[in-house]
């Protein structure tokens, strides 16, 4: 299909960034192509009209590239779901284990409308820790997360099956 071949010929593999050994997903020719762009946006808001979200939380940094226009193509609102320290207002926060470190995300504490459906959009589910962590972030802040969206998934890393061992009733959406 279409997105198929755009997501094999417009995502490139970097070996050895940021460090040795790491092969490192380029999603930067995906961007600068826009029938290539359009058609991943276009499958993406699909999912999330089929899964009647009526927010879009977009994941920093690469997450916003492609939430935001998907929020627009869907017709539902973008909430930006930042690393720690970005955000001006009363938040919630949620740490979470990185391989040597830990990381902090947050959103806006009245971001969401009590109850109502968010899909996460995110580039990559690597590890999954930063996926199930904006997923708590969406119950913490009274909203309903169905779905997890993402372009791709490092299946080596076993970030699906760390998602669904947290959060079992949230469907994982992999172009
Ligand atoms: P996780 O928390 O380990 O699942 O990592 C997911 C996050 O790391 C995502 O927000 C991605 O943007 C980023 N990430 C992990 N691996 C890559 C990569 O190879 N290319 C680009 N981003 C990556």
């Amino acid at each position: 299909s279409v997105l198929d071949q755009v997501l094999a010929t417009r995502i490139l593999d970097v070996l050895d960034y940021p460090k040795p050994g790491i092969v490192f997903k380029d999603i930067t020719p995906l961007l600068g192509d826009p029938t290539a762009f359009g058609t991943v946006v276009g499958a993406m808001a699909e999912q999330v009209r089929a899964s009647g979200a009526t927010r879009i939380a977009g994941l920093e940094a690469r997450g916003f590239l492609l939430a935001a226009p998907v929020a627009l193509a869907a017709g539902v609102g973008f909430v930006p779901v930042r690393k720690a320290g970005k955000l001006p207002r009363a938040t919630y926060r949620e740490d979470y284990a990185l391989e040597y470190a830990t990381a902090t995300i947050e959103v806006h504490r009245d971001a969401f409308v009590p109850g109502e459906r968010v899909m996460i959009v995110d580039d990559i589910l690597a590890t999954g820790g930063t996926a199930v962590a904006a997923a708590k972030l969406v119950r913490d802040a009274g909203a309903v997360p169905v779905g997890l969206s993402v372009l791709m998934e490092l299946g080596f890393l076993g970030g699906r099956e760390r998602f669904a061992a947290s959060a079992p009733d949230i469907g994982i959406h992999t172009l």
